[in-house]
């Protein structure tokens, strides 16, 4: 989709996975990876909150292959891994609310697929592990911006399975071998991100109540504010971390974001300027286990895996409104 190029030596003789790769995060990655030649790329999803039509436009290309399953079965998260030489495990149950209205269902799928597919990554001699993480693990922690070495308690247990995700990492790391690199994306949105559905975020559900003409719903006054991220920006966090050679980058976690932060009153604003639209929001009760205020330093990500975000919150919002106006959602 976009012309930016994030790696430097050539993809033909990898065999990249990408777990959740029919989902929002994932199908992007994978856009990126067979458009740059990659060798194999292997999306394992069971289709549970992604889509497979965010992968069909790839069905004719030899390098791709599909493999429909479980995290949760470790048979097939061996059988996933035969062959991979780089893994980027994005396949999870995402949204707080969720996790809250269920916490065991995101405790399987978010902790117990989390370690089967280190477990199937390590006897498949798969050293690269590069895994979605989230700025939830900050929790409670007041301060901004945020720093990779500085959390508080998780408020919700979607916040619990990142921060544990980040610990078996790191355990495995130091005692396997394993290169991991974690990435705390911030608030990503961009196109393919879905609007339907319960859990569905904030940038979709705002983008859908412009093109429907409805008033967008607020939790709490609209103050709390967001690291919005480009998913463009994620998808070089990924590429990054699964080429780097740089020893001190594994077993790390990274901030993935853009160091910038704005309210959800003032990114409604933005969004009625990009539409010449005018809708007063509609107020409701502030979500538990939400944290008022994020922002990243992404220094780290910078320095250890050269991390140069690309698109602005702008720029991203004009793509990801393009994409909204032109799918069938409306
Ligand atoms: P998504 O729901 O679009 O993608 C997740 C994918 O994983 C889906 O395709 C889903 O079908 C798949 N999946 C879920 N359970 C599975 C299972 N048991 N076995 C196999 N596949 C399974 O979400 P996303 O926004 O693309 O998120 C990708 C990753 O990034 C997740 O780990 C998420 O927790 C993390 N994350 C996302 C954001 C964000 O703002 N989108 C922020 C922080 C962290």
């Amino acid at each position: 989709m976009y012309d930016i190029i994030y790696h430097r030596e050539p993809l033909h003789d990898k065999a990249f996975l990408i777990t959740g790769g029919a989902g929002f995060i994932g199908s992007n990655l994978v856009e990126y990876l067979l458009k740059h030649g990659a060798g194999k790329v292997r999306v394992l999803d069971n289709l549970s909150t992604g889509f497979a039509d965010n992968l069909s436009i790839y069905k004719d290309i030899p390098a791709f292959e599909f493999y429909e399953g479980d995290i949760t079965n470790t048979d097939t998260c061996r059988k996933a891994c035969e062959g991979i030489t780089h893994i980027s495990h994005q396949a999870a149950l995402g949204s707080v609310p969720r996790s809250i209205a269920n916490p065991l269902k995101t405790h399987e799928v978010n902790v117990t697929g989390f370690l089967n597919m280190l477990i199937a990554a390590r006897d498949a001699g798969v050293k690269r592990f590069v895994y979605a993480s989230s700025s939830s693990v900050y929790g409670d922690h007041p301060g901004l911006p945020k720093q990779e070495d500085l959390t508080g308690h998780p408020l919700s247990p979607y916040a619990v399975t990142k921060a544990t995700n980040e610990l078996y990492a790191r355990v495995f790391g130091k005692l396997y071998g394993m290169e991991t690199l974690g990435l705390r994306y911030f608030n990503v949105f961009g196109p393919r991100q879905s609007p339907t559905g319960p859990y569905a975020a904030v940038i979709p559900l705002f983008v859908q109540a412009l093109l429907d003409g409805k008033s967008p719903i607020i939790h709490g006054d609209g103050g709390q504010t967001r690291d919005f991220t480009f998913v463009e920006n994620a998808v070089q966090a990924n590429v990054k971390a699964m080429l780097t050679i740089e020893p001190s980058a594994f077993n790390e976690v990274f901030n993935i974001a853009v160091g910038q932060r704005v309210s959800l009153l003032l990114l409604w604003e933005e969004l009625q300027q990009l539409t010449n639209t005018t809708l007063a929001p509609s107020f409701v009760e502030s979500r538990t286990g939400d944290v008022r205020d994020s922002l990243a330093n992404i220094s780290k990500a910078a320095l250890l895996m050269d991390y140069s975000p690309e698109f602005t919150l702008r720029a991203g919002l004009q793509i990801a409104l393009a994409w909204y106006k032109a799918r069938s959602y409306k």
